[in-house]
């Protein structure tokens, strides 16, 4: 072999060589770029992911209603706060189905009737459990980029207070109505009565125009209670608190109640020191008006009713009226501050009782930060206390509490 040939193929082998070498190099360099960009680009996309994760669940925490995600095997993804709060759940309800998570099978029934015809419900049900629950829940499809079922989205509203009120507004004037059918209906039997010749006896005449006037007057009376009641719920009665003798405001309601008082040979004692309370005069006095006369109508005939009290440490007025009468039964105690119950029904009609005097009672007391109980034993007697701010007194002057 010449001596060039020899040269050329061993500077075509180094060439070769020299080639390979630098191929190499490049093809990492681009191999280390590449995987840098793709680790880059991952990492750009697990935050992003994350940031929307967040985003999500900082949404779904923030709704008032209960949210539950559902996967495609209808088992739960996600359950925002306010489901848990609802709930009283943890994180241990994800991965369950809905039924194991809530037991209603109306509610799983829902879930699984939901498809491409019917993409979304809405109903209300009631919840099974010790306290009566209702809710209404609305579920939906969650679809995916390319139209296929990815899951169940459904959003659960609390009821349970929205159908206490509807309950008790329509309790209310169920009750309201009856309260003024009976006064109205003697009114109308006894005026078609007189009409149909009853006037032209003068004695009967008197009798029946009596009956009137006083169901007229136990109208009236309800009429008065319903618009207390219903201005004290309603947070429209301002109070207007000053210094107030509270024995001075007994001393009033006592004098105004000694003719009723005489006619059930009550006597009336009052035991109360002058105490100063920051009440308004008018209310206080409805609270000690109601309080007494009910004591006297409804405590024994010929027994006593006392009125007493004293400040108690925490800067308020402790006040009682107790009477030695019959007493309320143990099952009606906590119920007496109701709108309408009446212990002894008979009694309190008798009586002329509208069945809100206690309920008005309990409202004022409570606007002016205090609050009202019962103590009683069935043939022994029944004490009504409450509390009021007292007056506190700072270097001669006087204010509030
Ligand atoms: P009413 O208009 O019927 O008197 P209240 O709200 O004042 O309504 O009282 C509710 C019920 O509580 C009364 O119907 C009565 O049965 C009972 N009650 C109230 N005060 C007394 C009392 N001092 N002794 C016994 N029962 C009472």
């Amino acid at each position: 072999m010449p001596v060039w040939s020899t040269i050329i193929i061993i500077f075509l082998f180094a060439l070769l060589f020299a080639l390979q070498v630098w191929w190499r190099g490049e093809f990492r360099r681009v191999t280390e770029t590449t995987a840098g960009e793709i680790k880059n680009l991952k990492h750009r996309l697990a935050a992003e992911a994350l940031e929307h994760r967040a985003q999500q669940s900082a949404i779904f925490n923030s709704m008032v209603e209960g949210l539950l995600l559902l996967d495609e095997r209808g088992r739960v993804q996600l359950a925002n706060r306010a489901f848990k709060k609802l709930f009283e759940a943890t994180d241990v309800v994800l991965g369950k189905t809905v039924l194991e998570v809530l037991r209603l099978h109306e509610l799983a029934e829902m879930v699984e009737s939901l498809g491409p015809n019917q993409p979304w419900l809405d109903r209300e049900l009631k919840f099974p459990g010790p306290a009566e629950r209702w809710l209404q829940v609305s579920a939906a499809i969650v679809l995916n980029g390319s139209g296929e079922r990815q899951g169940t989205i459904l959003v659960l509203h609390d009821l349970t207070r929205l159908k206490q009120l509807e309950r008790t507004r329509e309790e209310f004037v169920g009750n309201v109505s009856h309260e003024l059918r009976t006064p109205l209906s003697l009114i109308k039997g006894y005026t078609e009565t007189l009409l149909d010749g009853a006037k032209d006896d003068p004695e009967v005449a008197t009798k029946f125009l009596q009956t009137i006037d006083r169901n007229a007057r136990r109208l009236d009376l309800l009429i008065q209670d319903l618009l207390t009641i219903s201005a004290l719920e309603s947070g429209r009665v301002a109070l207007n608190c000053q210094s107030l003798n509270i024995r001075s405001v007994v001393e009033r309601c006592l004098g105004d109640l000694k003719i009723q008082a005489a006619a059930r040979k009550v006597t009336l004692t009052n035991h109360l020191p002058d105490l100063m309370a920051h009440a308004d005069e008018t209310r206080a006095e409805q609270i000690l008006s109601n309080l007494l006369e009910n004591a006297v109508k409804y405590g024994r005939e010929g027994g006593t009713v006392i009125v007493g009290g004293q400040e108690t440490d925490g800067g308020k007025l402790e006040i009682f009226v107790q009477d030695d009468g019959p007493g309320i039964p143990a099952a009606a105690l906590e119920r007496v501050f109701e709108r309408f119950y009446r212990a002894d029904k008979a009694r309190s009609r008798e009586q002329g009782g509208t069945g809100l005097g206690l309920s008005i009672v309990k409202h004022i007391v409570q606007a002016h930060g205090g609050k009202v109980w019962v103590e009683s034993e069935v043939g022994r007697g029944t004490k009504f206390i409450f509390t009021l701010p007292a007056e506190l007194e700072t270097g001669g002057e006087k204010t509030g509490k």
